[in-house]
């Protein structure tokens, strides 16, 4: 075994292994990475000698077997356990979230998902009887689920840890090698990844590598058997684009605006609890929160009120300070979700206040915005909540079918045929009727996009699935061996196939 100077730990069976820290970028250059010299301006990090220790690693079967993807899962449970208060830390760290949102969202729901998927893959990976019907009588047919190959997980910052080992632990229960890549905007939680990660699972088979879009670029270079990605739309177009050269499929977990809907019907204390309880969860910054409000005309001042009271009694009377309110990652996006409230039109009916020292956002919601405005076209992803009348709940609809398919959608409404109504005539990638964003925290159901908003589904079985290809294999004695099925084709031969496939 020797130890390789770009990576963290060691060199065996000829494999890179555990993690890869391209270190700091200097003028365009990643020092450390190895160096593929195209001209002087573009030196770009390669990962040519990592993806072939991988594919060694794959084509050994190691990670075929149950046992060893049991292992993984479990030492990604131990993982997250053991490095709890650390990874905790990096969050706050990173994005100033309360224990209990780190802990929460991205530690207590990484393992419930996790335990679910070590509980149920060994039954998902079970090849299954198919049914061949008369055609191919007689035979015996199965489907079988075969990991792809070698996986390439990106994650965005706002639930870094989540968004990392969920899709991690999908590639490895179906037995795939993988290189995870956590994002440079929490860069706490990516050091914590890079720094543990590989000490617990199998250092040849999965590989942190830390870096931006430099590092990233130079991933998607490379041939992967699958790429799961999460972030913004705009990126998620980059890395289909780059995915497309390999032709390896994707699954995309992207962003929007997602609407919700509240009816004159509606319960408006619930209703503003858990919108601004979904709304101000991460300051704002999670892909499913409620962006903006359709509310009927009638309900519209009591909904603002029940708000505004909410606010107080979650955050105190200085809700912009308050520490259970985390702050906006970094400057750009601070000054970004401020220009869309500055743009916006409308009236600021509640809060308002900033302070970009601390990247503190006031929750703030903005009355009757400019419907073509910045703020009521781009995902806000930031404490801020636009309030759009509605006529009716046909208006509703229509507004959201107006706009490309969302991430999610919420309604809130007292009658039954309203919630169905909106459901049947509307798409996103997921909806919740009276409540907003808890339709991520079933282990057991598919959480993905539709349309711009993403592409394919993740979360128990609809993970493992993603990572798997399911092949068919149709099994034939060699008795008996009809002559009729072969050339050359007599007219009875076509008669009888225009018989069996009528
Ligand atoms: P992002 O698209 O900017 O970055 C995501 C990842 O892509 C990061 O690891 C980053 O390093 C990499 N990246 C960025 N630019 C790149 C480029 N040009 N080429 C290659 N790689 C690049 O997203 P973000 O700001 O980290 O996250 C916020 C976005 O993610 C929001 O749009 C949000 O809605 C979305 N999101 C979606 C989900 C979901 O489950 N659907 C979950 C969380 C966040």
């Amino acid at each position: 075994m020797t130890r390789h100077p770009l990576v963290g730990t060691t060199r065996t069976r000829g494999v890179l292994t555990g993690y890869f820290y391209p270190g700091p970028v200097v003028a365009g250059r990643a020092e450390g990475a190895q160096m593929t010299d195209t001209t002087d301006a573009t030196v770009q990090p390669h990962f040519g000698e990592l993806l072939d220790g991988l594919r060694a690693t794959f084509a050994t079967g190691v990670t075929r077997p149950l046992a060893w993807r049991a292992r993984q899962l479990d030492a990604l449970q131990r993982f997250l356990a053991e490095r709890e208060s650390e990874l905790v830390e990096a969050i706050q760290h990173d994005l100033g979230r309360p224990v209990a949102e780190a802990f929460g969202a991205d530690i207590g729901h990484s393992r419930v998902h996790i335990k679910h998927t070590r509980k149920h893959f060994e039954r998902w990976a079970r090849p299954h009887r198919g049914s061949v019907g008369a055609l191919s009588f007689p035979a015996t047919a199965q489907v079988i689920s075969e990991p792809l190959g070698v996986a390439l997980v990106i994650s965005p910052w706002n639930y870094p840890v989540q968004l990392l080992v969920e899709p991690l632990a999908a590639a490895l229960a179906a037995g795939n090698c993988v290189v995870v890549k956590p994002s440079e905007l929490a860069p706490s939680t990516s050091a914590v990844i890079a720094r543990h990660l590989p000490n617990y699972l199998d250092p040849e088979a999965v590989v942190v590598v830390e870096g931006a879009v430099e590092e990233t670029t130079a991933l998607l270079d490379q041939r992967f058997d699958h790429i799961f990605f999460t972030g913004s739309t705009n990126v998620g177009k980059v890395v289909m684009a780059a995915a497309a050269r390999h032709l390896t499929p994707v699954t995309l977990e992207l962003g929007g605006k997602s609407p919700t809907i509240v009816a004159a019907d509606a319960d408006i204390g619930v209703a503003a609890r858990r919108i601004v309880w979904g709304k101000l969860i991460n300051a704002g910054q999670t892909c499913i929160a409620p962006d903006y409000l359709l509310v009927e005309d009638a309900v519209v001042d009591e909904l603002i009120d029940r708000i505004r009271s909410t606010i107080h009694s979650f955050y105190g009377d200085d809700p912009g300070t308050s520490a259970d309110l985390g702050r906006i990652v970094n400057e750009r996006h601070f000054d970004r979700v401020c220009g869309l409230v500055d743009g916006g039109g409308g009236t600021v009916v509640i809060g308002g206040g900033r302070d970009r020292t601390t990247r503190r956002i006031e929750p703030t919601v903005v009355l009757d915005p400019d419907l073509d405005s910045p703020l009521m076209a781009e995902e806000i992803f930031g404490p801020v909540l636009p309030v759009v009348r509605v006529a009716s709940i046909d208006q509703a609809i229509d507004a959201v079918n107006s706009r490309p398919k969302p991430l999610a959608l919420y309604v809130f409404t007292s009658s039954n045929a309203t919630a169905d109504r909106v459901i049947a005539t509307t798409s996103s990638g997921g909806a919740c009727v009276n409540h907003v964003v808890v339709h991520v925290l079933p282990e057991s159901l598919p959480f993905g996009g539709v349309g711009p908003s993403g592409m394919g589904a993740y979360h128990g079985r609809a993970g493992f699935d993603a990572f798997s290809h399911r092949r068919t294999v149709l099994r034939k004695p060699t008795r008996p061996d009809p002559a009729m099925l072969y050339p050359p084709y007599t007219k009875a031969k076509e008669s009888l196939i225009r018989r069996v496939l009528r």
